[in-house]
């Protein structure tokens, strides 16, 4: 599945179960995610987002490890099933 598509997908499946997934843009930090996940009680989630077969850059892998290290949840969706298990661990 498309990159774009996915994201329109995680937009409105996020904002059906009561939060916002906001577009992350960093002008000074290259490679970080491109959604920004935000649920009720206080719980951020990043998302880098790839069409189906694509893999993240070097910087955006390097991005997403410094937001764990951080005790984020930052995750790469880049399928219909890689969407839904996100979507699964959100609510739980
Ligand atoms: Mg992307």
């Amino acid at each position: 599945m498309n990159e774009k598509l996915l994201e329109k997908k995680l937009r409105e499946k996020v904002k059906k179960l009561g939060g916002l997934a906001l577009k992350f843009g960093t002008t000074y930090h290259t490679g970080m995610p491109d959604r920004i996940v935000l649920m009720p009680g206080g719980k951020a989630n990043f998302v880098e987002l790839k069409s189906t077969g694509k893999k993240p850059t070097t910087l955006q892998v390097k991005s997403l490890e410094l937001l764990t290290d951080l005790g984020f949840k930052a995750v790469v969706i880049d399928s219909q099933e890689s969407l839904a298990q996100f979507l699964n661990n959100l609510i739980q």
